[in-house]
């Protein structure tokens, strides 16, 4: 089934997206990366893993599949690259819980529905190259060492032990649930209330005009009376009490969002237009990916000089006492430029930061904005590992997350040339 660009997919995202879940949630309890993320969704989840254990901060997690919406995975869209590649970024919503402990204490404690996006990157060209973590040694290496024999353990694999992985994922909250949720009590409350209302005024209006009369014949009659017409007055208003309650609730709901949604959906619709321009094959579901990564190699790296995701002016890392970030969904698209080779995509990106303060934890929305820019050249090239860059002037591979200049010929290693670096990063 298939609408707009939407596909229901079958078991196959379903199964990897569930697994990904998983391991996700395990990773917040045993520090163990899941063997389904990719190199750089791992790096990232080992720098976030270090923050959390410096402040001595530990999250639980639970994901939750009895309420979802959708028993299989949504796959929004596939993004190709140059043909060894292939991308899924697919859907699932969870009832989430999530649970931090400071020193062991239960500090914090926030359930919701939200919706999970993954991107499940596939090989289809078994001749292509890419860096992967040997499943066996954790090595990392090129997958065509790994396919013929591992250089530091010796262990073959089959692209199915290497692929797929999941290269991104982010997850928003679903706004619709709250609604949901408060629908029933809230009717049941106007309900009740206009009928205790209604019974009670009947009552009391016919004792005072002396039409009910204790010891009188028709004295339960007269109570009766007064009990059904409670009944029948009291749901029929307080059903229209409520109706015009929620109605006017989600009025005010609508405008609200309108401000907030209106930039996301400007957002939405301009950044994929001027992009496409410059690259054909611009997803923004896959694009948002990569900034939330990003952002959060920009807030859990504690030293930007030899990150070479950052490739700004000199500065120091501000957001130290950052434990978790999740993104709000929401993005206003500020600017877009070229220069030369370059273009620069402007944006503030909406979320709600965790923080240590002392001894409690605090939960605040925040923006940030981020100017991240890449190579209008690069070919999107999915089997890309920051962990596994080649220099542009010897060829030597090297760890890109440690080293700025290659440690062969002392050239500096621009990522910008190769995929999304940022620019600019700071708290609006
Ligand atoms: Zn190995
Ligand atoms: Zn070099």
């Amino acid at each position: 089934m298939s609408f707009f660009n939407l596909t229901f997919n079958n078991n196959e995202n379903t199964e990897i997206v569930d697994k990904f879940i998983d391991e996700y949630a395990q990773w917040h309890n045993t520090g163990k990366t899941p063997d389904m993320g990719s190199l750089d969704v791992n790096y990232t989840l080992e720098l976030q893993k270090k923050r959390l254990d410096e402040n001595n901060v530990r999250k639980e997690v639970v994901f939750d599949t009895k309420e979802s919406s959708f028993k299989q995975a949504l796959k929004c869209f596939t993004v190709t690259d140059r043909g060894d590649y292939k991308s899924d970024v697919a859907c699932k919503d969870y009832k989430v819980t999530e649970t931090f402990f400071v020193n062991n204490k239960k500090k914090k404690k926030r359930k919701n529905k939200r919706n999970f996006y993954a991107t499940i990157t596939r090989l289809l060209n078994q001749n292509a190259g890419g860096a992967v973590a040997c499943p066996n040694c954790g090595a990392i290496s090129d997958v065509q060492d790994l396919l013929t024999g591992c250089k530091s353990c010796g262990t073959r694999f089959i692209i199915d032990d290497l692929f797929p992985k999941v290269t991104n994922f982010y997850h928003i909250k679903d706004e619709a649930d709250l609604i949901r949720k408060i629908l029933k009590p809230s009717m049941l409350i106007c309900v009740l209330g206009m009928i205790a209302t209604v019974m009670s005024y009947s009552l009391i209006s016919n004792i005072n005009n002396g039409n009910i009369v204790q010891g009188s014949d028709d004295f339960v009659f007269q109570i009766v009376q007064c009990v059904i017409v409670g009944l029948i007055y009291g749901t029929v208003s307080g059903y229209i009490l409520w109706a015009a309650f929620i109605l006017i609730w989600m009025m005010i709901g609508a405008i609200k969002s309108l401000f907030l949604l209106g930039p996301h959906v400007r957002a939405k619709t301009q950044l994929p237009k001027v992009m496409r321009q410059i690259d054909p094959n611009f997803s923004y579901e896959f694009f948002i990916g990569k900034v939330i990564n990003l952002m959060k190699l920009m807030i859990f790296s504690d030293d930007y000089t030899n990150l070479a995701a950052y490739d700004g002016k000199p500065m120091q890392n501000t957001f130290k006492d950052i434990v978790d970030i999740s993104y709000d969904g929401t993005v206003r698209y500020n600017t877009l430029k070229t220069d030369g080779n370059y273009c620069y995509v402007d944006i503030t990106v909406y979320t709600t930061v965790t923080k240590v303060d002392g001894g409690a934890l605090k939960s605040s929305k925040e923006k940030f904005r981020v100017v991240v820019c890449k190579n209008i050249h690069a070919i999107a090239n999915a089997g890309f590992s920051i962990k596994n860059v080649n220099c542009r002037s010897c060829g030597g591979s090297f760890d890109a997350t440690r080293e700025h200049n290659c440690p062969y010929c002392g050239n500096p290693y621009h990522l910008g040339n190769d995929d999304w670096v940022v620019i600019e990063f700071n708290k609006e």
